[in-house]
């Protein structure tokens, strides 16, 4: 079942500026908008038609809107301001004061606005500048879309504006093989795209049949063109139109809503695979069991669209593998694995864009940059056919020389390798305590010893730290399960196929004139990854790890493993290498450090999704033994309202803040923020149904 997306190139948008500054495409030989208009306009053509407000105002959750082509943006922002007002002119759905809701507080579930665009020709950050520049009315909003906006990378990419209740996601990518990959539902389309006539491979019988396969009851579309085949064709497929008179010297346009008696008998299961769709429940509230990286970032997910959630965890917060004070954060990329670059790329530069929001620089992070050196031969052929068969910006990671790492890195280095200037590290601890501050989450110290189905949700046994017989019974619509190794013990009859590796790291003490004769140390200003890792030092500390212990698990220190740890220091160059003798000599030296434990599955992606009803499923999918394509077109069995969130290995601050807004999208019915084959890559339940097509079970 596991599909890759080739790394393929994307082409950015070739534009031309006339005199007066407005963007003209030269692929279509069409303008973007009108400069004196195209205000006017965007509002005659597509916001209006859409009724916004009125249906804002009457819907609740989270609305979703899908435009065909970005551009430059003009349509996102004027939607945005339309939003903003209808916001404001709602009473505030947040708390209001500082002090956290008591539980009791009845659950509210406020409205999101999910704005997705795909854009094949995507403008580069200065271009959408200039181009909005020339509506200086939308300045504030226009600056907050360019300061979010993305790396024009292929694929998904989801923009939070804080406050806001607003998410964007841009989809990098044709129409034509963005749409197949979104599992819906959309309430409103603005259909744009250059006319019919400059670029008809995106009008299409294909793109009209997405539409209606995504589309609910009343779903909106508006659009700028009456052309006869694009009205034929949208008909055809359950859209009923109105001709209206179209904006300024265009004769006419259209508007209309989805009807779905019309619409093609679709099949829910003709483009989505049954096991990406679990049931959706009422929520009513939530548990989340972990106060790792993995829990947090999903708690946060959730209650940034207003879910209240509670958070248990007996040892507080990010104490287990989450609890190491400098994570590397950066996208450790795979040469030829199209599926796990994609996911990592795209969970990193989330991850960015989360840290951005919640943490000042030198408060628990530092985005000085990541060098994953190519200290091997075989490490160096493999940066050389990364590169050459992937198109990353410059800006994501290039390659550098031996004397640019020194440079950049501040100490001699003995070869070049990936540079990430982006990357850093980060303190996954000070991360979790700042997204639990949000007024929706409540923390628990307690231990969740076990979960139980009932006929309307779940119940979960809890028990003090310090005693250890239950000691309350909570009952929650919705369970998340983030609490990697220990995650089975919940759930002993569920195939998770994990392994725990521990991890113990070094603390180097920058101060201590014993090996650092020099005080070399403290110049390190880049964080450094050979077969292990060092970061710049922290508070008169440098970390240095991790080691790699399979079927151990001692939780107590050892001297072995420090010293194995000082290996690590043979790829950091120069300096570093000539203390390593003189490190591993001091046998009697109490080291800091901290083991961890991480966890991993079998093919090195997370499990972040509803976990399967694994007896049903096997008796009802029974016939992908024979043939995997042949599942039923039915729905799939899942444990209503149980989610994991675990597997994140060594690489959680990249991966577990996406899979956070996965499964907060799984859980209030929305689009996806990754691409259903990547949803599919990660499902819990992947190991299982693969074990069934290989006839293993
Ligand atoms: N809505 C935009 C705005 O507010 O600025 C203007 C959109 S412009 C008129 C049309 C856009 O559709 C262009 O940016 C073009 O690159 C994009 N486009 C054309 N064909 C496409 C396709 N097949 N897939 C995705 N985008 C496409």
């Amino acid at each position: 079942m596991k599909t890759s997306i080739p790394a393929a190139k994307i082409s950015a948008a070739s534009i031309q500026w006339d005199s007066q500054g407005q963007p003209k495409s030269t692929e279509f030989d069409d303008v973007y908008f009108n400069t004196d208009s195209g205000i006017d306009e965007s509002r005659y053509v597509y916001i209006n038609p859409s009724r916004l407000t009125e249906r804002w105002g009457a819907h609740s959750g989270t609305f979703t809107l899908l435009e065909t082509g970005f551009g430059t943006g003009l349509n996102f922002v004027l939607t945005l301001l339309e939003w903003i007002k209808f916001q404001e002119s709602k009473p505030s759905i947040k708390p209001q004061s500082s002090i956290k809701p008591q539980p009791s507080i009845k659950f509210q579930h406020s409205h999101h606005l999910h704005y997705i665009s795909i854009e094949k020709f995507p403008l580069d950050k200065q271009q959408i500048k200039s181009a909005l520049q020339l509506f200086p009315q939308l300045a504030e909003l226009s600056e907050l879309l360019t300061s979010e906006y993305p790396l024009l990378i292929k694929g998904f990419h989801t923009l939070h504006f804080k406050d806001k209740n607003v998410s964007l996601t841009l989809i990098f990518d044709d129409v034509r093989s963005a749409l197949p990959q979104l599992n819906g539902p959309i309430d409103a389309w603005y259909l744009d795209g250059f006319a019919p006539a400059k670029n008809p491979d995106m009008w299409t019988d294909d793109l009209y049949q997405s539409m209606a396969r995504l589309s609910r009851a009343e779903t909106s579309l508006a659009t700028f063109t009456s052309a006869g085949d694009v009205r034929r064709g949208l008909k055809a497929c359950g859209f009923k139109l109105n001709k209206v008179s179209g904006f300024g010297m265009k004769r006419e346009m259209m508007n209309g809503v989805f009807i779905q008696s019309q619409g093609p008998l679709a099949n829910k299961f003709e483009h989505i695979k049954p096991w990406l769709s679990p049931r959706n429940i009422p929520i009513t509230n939530i548990a989340i069991i972990g106060a790792g990286i993995a829990g947090c970032t999903t708690a946060y997910a959730l209650a940034r669209r207003g879910l209240r959630v509670t958070v248990y965890d007996n040892n507080g917060i990010a104490t287990e593998a989450s609890g190491n004070p400098q994570g590397a954060m950066y996208a450790k990329l795979a040469a030829g694995e199209a599926t796990h670059s994609n996911i990592y790329v795209q969970g990193y530069l989330q991850s960015l864009r989360l840290l951005k929001q919640q943490l000042e620089p030198g408060d628990g992070w530092d985005n000085c940059g990541l060098i994953q050196l190519a200290s091997s031969e075989k490490e160096n052929t493999r940066q050389k056919k990364f590169i050459s068969n992937t198109d990353y910006p410059k800006e994501l990671l290039h390659s550098i020389s031996q004397e640019e790492a020194s440079a950049i890195s501040g100490l001699t280095m003995h070869c070049g390798g990936l540079y990430f200037p982006h990357a850093g590290w980060v303190s996954p601890q000070r991360l979790c305590q700042k997204l639990l501050e949000h007024p929706l989450i409540e923390f628990e110290h307690q231990v969740v010893d076990k979960i139980h189905q009932e006929p309307n949700g779940w119940s979960l046994s809890t028990c003090e730290e310090s005693d250890n017989h239950i000691g309350h019974v909570s009952h929650v619509s919705h369970v998340i399960i983030a609490c990697a190794n220990k995650s089975q013990h919940l759930l002993p009859d569920c195939y998770l196929p994990t392994k725990s590796i521990r991890g113990q790291l070094t603390y180097l003490e920058t101060s201590s004139n014993e090996y650092d004769t020099n005080n070399f140390a403290s110049q390190l200003k880049t964080v450094l990854c050979g077969k292990g890792y060092i970061a710049p030092a922290h508070k008169g500390k440098l970390c240095l790890g991790a080691s790699y212990n399979i079927k151990d698990d001692e939780s107590e220190m050892r001297l072995s493993d420090h010293k194995n740890n000082f290996k690590y220091l043979d790829d950091f160059g120069q300096e570093f290498k000539k203390i390593q003798t003189e490190l591993t000599e001091l046998d009697n030296k109490d080291y800091l450090g901290r083991t961890g434990f991480r966890c991993t599955t079998p093919d090195y992606l997370p499990m972040a999704g509803p976990v399967l009803a694994e007896k049903d499923f096997e008796s009802s999918f029974t016939a992908i033994r024979k043939n995997a394509a042949r599942y039923p077109r039915q729905a799939a069995l899942f444990m209503d309202g149980l989610y994991l969130n675990i597997g994140h290995g060594s690489r959680g601050l990249t991966s577990a803040p996406l899979c956070a807004e996965l499964i907060a999208s799984y859980i209030n019915n929305e689009n996806f923020p990754i691409s259903k084959e990547h949803a599919e890559s990660l499902l819990p339940g992947r190991f299982f149904i693969r074990e069934m097509v290989r006839n293993k079970r």
